[in-house]
């Protein structure tokens, strides 16, 4: 059986206690691969190595720095079979998707950041005749990052890519779930001519070694996606340093469908946002919310188009939706349906576990839930949406933001003043207006409330991962 490395130092290494963990491929629902479970040993390591690495990274102009991190993107791109069965196998989702996805996305991050860099520009301020400020943004030192198993190469390298372009070094983790990409990228930053301990890769349980990260006084920002209850741990560890955070956390997305839409655009749209990767995208909608006078005929054709998806094998390229990530999971998705139906909601379409080997289950759409049911309270993470109607535009709002979460929200109207009015009112931090998904990395991408703090993307990235430092001359 594969035994997958740590990468440190610019070399592949076994977990000093000589601890592993069982990787599944949840496509088959067994074990293929064993992972390091590392430990406060192997940090040790990874500290000292990017510690020398960073004496050469932060020096490195950045025009090279840029340079390297192209050839990675560009390697990543010739290695996107390979990254993409990694990543299906890994994950459960369809092969289709992570080669049309994920994995070019992976590369656009690295791509994306290495000229953002080479156009960051830093502030001043001239108070004429009086005095000149000037802000000096320097690398922060060692960064750790962590990511969670749903988009694995990708949030991996969105997290990754701007603290390396800043001159940053990094100790990452991904899931534990969905190491294998993570694995792969090492020897791709060996090959691109990124210097030894620049990024190290450590593989484990979030409670042992993705804690020690985060605890550990030589790591200086922490930026973490994962779920709202771990980023509350993360966050009061970090809190304990004054450490840098950013937390990118869980969602429970409203998907508004106003009667003035273009409904076979929202239902073709709506089957994407509720069902592509399983559900198990932090954007997806899970509460679509329908103007009552267009709710039958939503429902109606939204089930049907529903009802086409084909759940079955990651490799097949029939499949829309392939399997979930752990059977854990996939029982935690299952008693939420039970719950719905205890809660009074009704199963219009799916509910079911499928019946062969892998963690499959249908895409399941219920009705008849009140707002504040756990069902429509609680992130779940899987092929389950429910419906539920309003009556006003105030009421729209009102269900939309009836939640703790704030990530994202969906709109659906052909009344712009309406797109723009209700958009402001929606406390989440990504709007999308008769799309969902599109993604122009230069904004700032983020939640609010407990979706988390702190804001990816673009510049506010490159600043997280900056010191700034104020430098004041008398004129
Ligand atoms: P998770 O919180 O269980 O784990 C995320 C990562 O944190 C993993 O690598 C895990 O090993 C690590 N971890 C766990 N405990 C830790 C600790 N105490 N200290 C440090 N690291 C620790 O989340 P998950 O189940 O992997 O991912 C699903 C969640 O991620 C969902 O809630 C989803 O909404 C969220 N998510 C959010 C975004 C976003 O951008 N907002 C994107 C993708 C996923």
């Amino acid at each position: 059986m594969e035994k997958i490395q740590n990468f440190i130092g610019g070399k592949y290494m076994d977990p000093v206690k000589g601890q592993y963990l069982d990787n599944y491929d949840p496509g088959r629902g067994k074990v293929y691969s064993q992972i390091p479970n590392s430990t406060q040993e192997d940090l040790d390591l990874a500290v000292q190595a990017a510690e020398d690495g960073f004496r050469v990274w932060s020096k490195m102009s950045i025009d090279k720095r840029s340079r390297i991190l192209l050839k990675l993107a560009d390697l990543i791109e010739d290695n996107i079979k390979e990254l993409a069965v990694a990543e299906s196998r890994d994950n459960g989702k369809p092969y289709t998707l992570a080669i049309s996805v994920d994995i070019p996305r992976a590369a656009t991050n690295f791509r994306f950041y290495a000229s953002s860099i080479v156009n960051f520009s830093s502030e001043s301020h001239i108070s004429e005749g009086f005095m000149v400020n000037y802000t000096r943004r320097a690398p922060i030192g060692i960064v750790g990052c962590i990511s969670p198993w749903n988009l694995p190469l990708y949030l991996f390298s969105w997290k990754i890519a701007p603290a390396l372009a800043m001159g940053n070094c990094v100790i990452a983790k991904p899931s534990e779930m969905t190491p294998m990409t993570a694995f792969m990228l090492g020897k791709l930053t060996k090959q691109a001519g990124m210097p030894p301990g620049v990024l190290n890769i450590l593989h484990g349980e979030g409670s042992g070694i993705g804690q020690a990260i985060v605890e550990s006084t030589s790591t200086k920002a922490i930026s973490f996606t994962g779920g709202t209850a771990t980023g509350k741990i993360v966050g009061a560890t970090a809190a304990q340093q004054f450490k840098k955070v950013s937390l990118e956390l869980g969602g429970k997305n409203p998907n508004l469908v106003f009667a003035d839409c273009d409904l076979d655009e929202a239902v073709k749209m709506s089957v994407k946002s509720s069902f592509t990767n399983q559900g198990e995208i932090c954007l997806c909608g899970s509460r679509i919310l329908i103007e009552s006078s267009i709710y039958d005929a939503f429902k109606k054709k939204f089930v049907e188009e529903a009802s086409k998806l084909n759940v079955g094998d990651p490799f097949d390229e029939k499949s829309d939706l392939g399997a979930l990530v752990s059977e854990a999971h996939l029982e935690k998705v299952q008693s939420y349906i039970s719950l719905a139906q205890e809660e009074g909601g009704t199963v219009l379409l799916g509910g079911n576990r499928l019946p062969k080997d892998g963690f499959y289950l249908e895409p399941t759409i219920i009705e008849g839930l009140d707002q504040n049911c756990r069902t429509n309270q609680e992130e779940i993470f899987g092929p389950v949406v429910t419906l539920d109607k309003f009556s006003s535009e105030e009421e729209a709002i009102n269900q939309a933001n009836a939640t703790r979460y704030g990530l994202s929200c969906t709109i659906w109207t052909n009344n712009l003043k309406k797109a723009h009015n209700v958009a402001h009112q929606i406390h989440s931090g990504i709007i999308w207006v008769n799309c969902w998904l599109l993604r122009d990395l230069r904004t700032p991408f983020g939640g609010m409330k407990d979706s988390g703090i702190g804001r990816e993307g673009g510049n506010e990235a490159l600043q997280f991962f900056s010191e700034p430092q104020n430098i004041c001359i008398k004129l």
